[in-house]
Order: structure tokens, then C-alpha cells, then sequence
């Protein structure tokens, strides 16, 4: 497919000046500021809105629902949301099995976003799937999901079977991710170890505490100092790494401050430029985190140049994260930048 050739066909922002730029970008600042249900009467979806880097496919070929790109598109335009980029969601079991059948549905996910994408090339874009245990499969997908399918990125889960995603056995994935300058996109999973501990708070805090995991894990490993070219996203505000992020600091593998009283004391130090700067590096969707505690909490912790805007439809309404951000009373240039601004500089094929 050519995704160009489909952007000049559809052709729907690039006549769009730079004053309807600056117009559009005011109006959607001012938009979220205004009281909740304000928008509701808007149903075109807007050019210079949100740019959404968490949704999910739903339906028959991926999450089940009632779910159609039309539906997609609705509410779109009922939230102000200008474009979309879908990734996988809760579909681990069958993407790592490191055999056959991972690499097959790895193939199936993609080639179905990447039709979608094809047909409304400037609204949606997606994140490949990579079945990751499966190094030869994985740097494969990579490569077809880059070169011929002109994936946005890759998609992770926040953990792959029994192990975390800076385990060695991923490394050349990492590599290859980090040559070709990834994005990647973490999507929270229900951890083994977990699942059947509370099976309760599976779709609460479980999820979360994964991600903090994750990140802890590839901030641990090494992972995140030794691919420095790879742009991570942390999905739902970080989970609980801003208000962690002092202690994981403090605990780091060579961490000064051990004062060789832990046994981790000694080792050479994983993270040279230190723990902050490689958890400030990240970005940050604020998917149904819009919360004042969780906004309050990644404001504190990383700049403005890292948030991101997220819904995670279908799993949410979306509306739940755009009448909470309208709530928090951010400055316009901060919510500029994490509805699109931010987006625009890792998926520069939106820019208006
Ligand atoms: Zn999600």
C-alpha cells in the first residue's frame, strides 16, 4: 500500500493554513476548558484536535464488542478527537506463545490495522504487535510491520509470559527497535504471577502495577539507558512510576546511595545518566488517568514536552479522560502540547 499516494487522495488537512492552525489549536484549548458536555454537539471530527495514541481494535478482529470505524469516528467527533492510533490489547496468551501461532496472529492483528489505516490514512495510524519471545518472528514482524505495512510503531505488553520486557531473550528486538528509532507503546497485561492472587483487581490496579513493573524492570536491565534512540510510551499516566519513581531510585542495581548496605551495592551502576533523567525521558499517555491525582503526580515528575493524550477506547469512554483533563484547568500551552503538540514530534505524517 502507499500511504502516501492515499494521503494526497484523501488529501483532508493539507490545505489547512498555518492561521487555521493557530485558530484551531486555540479553539481546541479553549474547548477544554469549557464546561462538561460543551462539546457533546460537535460531530465532525475535528483536523487540528487530540491526537489519541491509545485505542484498540474492537470487534471480530480484536477486542469483540460492538465496534466499527464508523463508531470510531463518531466518537471522535462527539469528543474532538482528530486522530487515532490503535494498538493490542489482551491478547497475550495468544501473541507469546513463541511458536507459530503467535507469529501468525502477530500477522493477522497487523494486516487488519494497516487496512484500516490505508483507507483513513491522516485519522488513524498503529501500533505493530511483535510476538516476542519469538526473537526470529519478532525482528521479522519489525521489518514487515516498518517497511511494508508503515506501522507508527510497536506494541508491547508490560509482560511476556514469565518474564519481564527487559529480560535478555528480548535484546534483539530492542536492537532492532532501537535502529530503527521506535516508538513504542506499552500496554499494561495482567502479570502470571498475579493473576490468580486477586483475580479481582485484575482490570484495576493489577494492570498498573505491571506497568510499573515493566519500566522498573527496563530501567533495571539496562534497557532504557543502552537503547536511547527508542521513544517509550508509558500508557495511563505512568501507572504509579511518578510517585515511585524516588524509592525505585534509591533501589536502582549500583545505586549510590546503597552505601553497600544492599546486596545490589557494588554492581556497575545500569543507569550511568542516572534514574530520573531515564524515567523523564519517557512519554506519558494520560489515557483514563486524567484524574487530579495522576495528572498532579506525572506534572510533578516529567516535563510538558512529555505528555501524551490517550483514551483507550474501547476498554473506556472516552469521555472519561476528556471531561476529567477539561477539570485539571491546564495552561493552554501545556494542553497543546499534550493533545497534539507532543504527538506531532513523534508522528510527524500528522502534522498538520
Ligand atoms: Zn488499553
Amino acid at each position: 500500500m502507499n500511504r502516501i499516494g492515499q494521503d494526497a487522495t484523501h488529501g483532508d488537512r493539507s490545505s489547512v493554513s498555518r492561521r487555521d492552525l493557530l485558530k484551531g489549536l486555540a479553539a481546541s484549548a479553549a474547548g477544554a476548558l469549557l464546561p462538561t458536555g460543551a462539546m457533546v454537539a460537535q460531530t465532525a471530527r475535528p483536523a487540528l484536535g487530540p491526537i489519541d495514541v491509545h485505542q484498540h481494535i474492537g470487534g471480530t478482529g480484536g477486542l469483540g464488542g460492538d465496534w466499527s470505524v464508523q463508531r470510531v469516528m463518531d466518537l471522535m467527533g462527539k469528543n474532538g478527537i482528530s486522530s487515532v492510533i490503535f494498538s493490542n490489547a489482551g491478547t497475550g496468551d495468544l501473541l507469546y506463545t513463541g511458536d507459530a501461532s503467535g507469529r501468525a496472529f502477530a500477522r493477522k492483528f497487523n494486516e487488519n490495522a494497516a487496512k484500516i489505516v490505508s483507507d483513513h490514512p491522516k485519522i488513524f495510524g498503529f501500533f505493530a504487535a511483535i510476538p516476542f519471545p519469538d526473537s526470529d518472528g519478532s525482528l521479522k514482524e519489525i521489518e514487515y510491520a516498518y517497511d511494508t505495512l508503515k506501522a507508527d510503531g510497536i506494541g508491547i505488553l508490560s509482560s511476556i509470559g514469565d518474564a519481564y520486557p527487559g529480560n535478555a531473550k528480548f535484546k534483539p528486538s530492542w536492537e532492532e527497535m532501537n535502529r530503527r528509532k521506535a516508538v513504542t507503546f506499552t500496554h499494561p497485561w495482567v502479570p502470571k504471577c498475579c493473576l490468580t492472587l486477586f483475580p479481582e483487581a485484575r482490570d484495576s490496579v493489577e494492570r498498573d502495577f505491571d506497568t510499573t513493573r515493566a519500566f522498573t524492570n527496563l530501567l533495571y536491565t539496562g534497557t532504557l539507558a543502552a537503547f536511547p534512540d527508542i521513544r517509550y510510551i508509558v500508557n495511563h499516566s505512568g501507572a504509579t512510576l511518578p510517585v515511585l519513581a524516588g524509592r525505585i531510585k534509591d533501589r536502582v542495581p549500583g545505586a549510590a546511595t546503597t552505601g553497600g548496605k544492599l546486596p545490589t551495592a557494588g554492581i556497575t551502576p545500569l543507569t550511568p545518566k542516572g534514574v530520573f533523567y531515564e524515567l523523564q525521558k519517557l512519554y506519558y499517555e494520560c489515557a483514563h488517568a486524567a484524574y487530579a491525582a495522576p495528572i498532579a503526580a506525572l506534572r510533578a515528575f516529567v516535563p510538558t514536552s512529555q505528555l501524551l493524550f490517550g483514551t483507550d477506547f474501547p476498554a473506556e469512554d472516552p469521555s472519561s479522560t476528556v471531561e476529567e483533563l477539561k477539570k485539571r484547568n491546564l495552561p493552554p500551552d501545556v494542553l497543546r502540547a499534550l493533545y497534539r503538540g507532543n504527538a506531532e514530534r513523534l508522528f510527524p505524517r500528522f502534522k498538520v
